[in-house]
């Protein structure tokens, strides 16, 4: 059996297995377990459905993106999520280090989504130390910069906490969102009202 030299290449230290089913049984060109193929294009197009975004939309390419197990309290989801993130985040690297692009607005896009999978690989518990581990051969190339960048700044830019906030907002009990309408009554209704029979009064009753 012969391991992918492509997946050796890209994944040097991890296991030399399937990045969709981690199964060890793989050809040069394929996983002989799900049938994953090793040589196509794996980069898709920006925003597409193999793209980072698309990840858990029904969009996703099902071959691409199987089963990812963020929410998942599983450790080996999550680890299969960390791994597919990974996979993802080096199709990408060999486009923005490896291809000669004159799109400059393609390549733009793909930066912006290796910057969000980094923020998310790291923010998920990620070592970050792999994903330089990936580019560690091209300190010159002019991209190379920006990933460091990328990478010391992820897991900065928590999510936002207004979650409680929206949450009592749109707070809901028999169907009906009674913050909201208690909010709007005493903010939006009841000055309006008070202030129309002020000024039916001034204009109507005291002249
Ligand atoms: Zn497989």
């Amino acid at each position: 059996m012969q391991l992918n030299p492509q997946i050796e290449s890209v994944e040097k230290h991890l296991i030399f297995s399937c990045p969709h089913c981690q199964s060890v049984f793989v050809t040069e060109n394929q996983c002989e377990s799900c049938g994953y193929q090793f040589k196509v294009d794996r980069l898709g197009e920006p925003y597409g459905n193999r793209s980072f975004f698309n990840m858990f939309s029904y969009q996703a390419d099902p071959y691409y993106w199987l089963s990812p197990g963020r929410k998942s309290k599983d450790k080996a989801a999550r680890s299969h999520y960390l791994r597919q993130l990974f996979f993802r985040l080096s199709k990408i690297f060999d486009y923005l280090f490896g291809e000669i692009e004159a799109d400059l607005i393609k390549r733009k896009h793909f930066l912006f989504e290796a910057k969000e999978i980094i923020n998310e690989f790291t923010i998920q518990g990620g070592d970050s130390q792999k994903i330089l581990g990936l580019i560690k051969d091209q300190p010159a190339h002019g991209t190379y910069q920006a990933i460091c960048g990328f990478v010391s700044n992820a897991g900065r830019q928590r999510p936002t906490q207004y979650s409680i906030f929206k949450k009592i907002w749109s707070w809901q009990a028999l169907d009906v969102p009674w913050i909201r309408i208690f909010t709007k009554t005493l903010f939006v209704y009841v000055p309006v009202i008070i202030s129309s029979v002020l000024l039916f009064n001034y204009l109507i009753v005291s002249h």
